[in-house]
């Protein structure tokens, strides 16, 4: 997979979501930080894999790449243009150049239409001839493993795979730069799995795909990522090229992430499992610190007072750890 410049360059993003609570009267009792001071760059042709346990905000982030939502703070830039300034109709404009795959794309589709009309909807919402669409319909589905005469059929007559791969179709259709991949194998079989994943590399070669790859999979991340970023509370604490970060976790969250691979079922480790053990998004109260210190085997009174700061553990290697300095 090849590297070039920057094509997604987000710095200081922050989400929060406000908690409420009381009985009676609901009442703003905190606030969640959902993405707090994220900051990342994802090259042309590269796949970046977000990994961490769920709720840990990999999917908010995910959003707000696509401007799904709207970050309370930071920047966004695609391909040099900032887009938390862009006015509505640069914005639409610009929409083709990224989409979104979900995990369970049917859930997208309308069980009502056939599959040709899913796969075009996004060029007939775009401004397509009914031409264009089919000629467009009739290419894609064979590029994803599947027969053109398959346009004519509903999802429920697809397996779960053969639904990833019209969401893929689909995904493709509006010839984007830059796809969010948002845990697009998570209900799949192993099996199906690997082929989707083969897939999405296969395309990402033909046309020179850049992929913001999002997963509670460790393996699944490291067969199809190029660097990974790991995700805890709302933070990115490590990131680094894939090989790196597998061979030489440096932050002790990812090696407790790592360290509960093997002990899974085939499939990957769940970030979220008991093994990993479970996180919840803190609320504003208790976000001093490393926010790991409560479950890290190595914590220093330093941890609980000062946030620490990414150090570069090797080129292209960092970590947010007292440890390291
Ligand atoms: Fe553990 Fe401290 Fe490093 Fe946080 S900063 S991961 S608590 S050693």
């Amino acid at each position: 997979m090849s590297q070039g410049e920057p094509l997604v360059v987000a710095a200081g993003l922050r989400k929060t979501y406000p908690i409420f609570g009381g009985t009676l009267v609901k009442r703003r009792t905190g606030t969640v930080h959902a993405v707090d001071d994220v900051s990342f760059v994802i090259r042309r042709g590269e796949t970046l894999g977000l990994v961490g346990e769920s709720g840990c905000g990999k999917s908010t982030t995910g959003r707000l790449v696509m401007r799904l939502i709207e970050p309370d703070a930071g920047s966004i830039r695609f391909d040099r243009v900032e887009l938390t300034t862009l006015g509505r109709r640069r914005r639409n404009e610009g929409r083709r150049r990224l989409q979104l795959m979900f995990q369970d794309p049917s859930s997208a589709f309308n069980p009502r239409m056939r599959v040709g009309r899913i796969v075009s909807e996004p060029m007939r919402l775009a401004g397509a001839t009914g031409k264009a669409q089919r000629d467009r319909v009739a290419e894609l589905l064979p590029l994803v493993g599947l027969a053109a005469e398959q346009a004519e059929r509903f999802p429920h007559q697809f397996s779960g795979g053969q639904r990833q791969r019209i969401g893929i179709a689909r995904a493709l259709a509006l010839r984007p730069e830059l796809i969010v991949c948002d845990e697009p194998v998570a209900a799949l079989d192993v099996s199906v799995q690997a082929q989707v994943v083969n897939l999405l590399q296969d395309l990402q070669d033909q046309f020179g795909l850049t992929y913001l790859f999002i997963s509670h999979d460790l393996r699944v991340v490291r067969h199809i990522s190029d660097r990974v970023a790991v995700m805890y509370l709302g933070r990115i604490v490590e990131l680094a090229p894939t090989a790196e970060l597998y061979g030489s976790p440096q932050h002790p969250y990812t090696r407790m992430l790592l360290d509960a691979v093997p002990k899974t079922r085939p499939g990957g480790a769940r970030a979220g499992s008991r093994a990993a053990g479970e996180a919840s998004l803190a609320p504003a109260a208790g976000r001093q610190g490393c926010l790991f210190a409560p479950r890290c085997p190595h914590v220093m009174p330093r941890c609980r007072e000062e946030v620490p700061a990414f150090r570069e553990a090797a080129p292209g290697h960092v970590a947010a750890c007292h440890l390291l300095g």
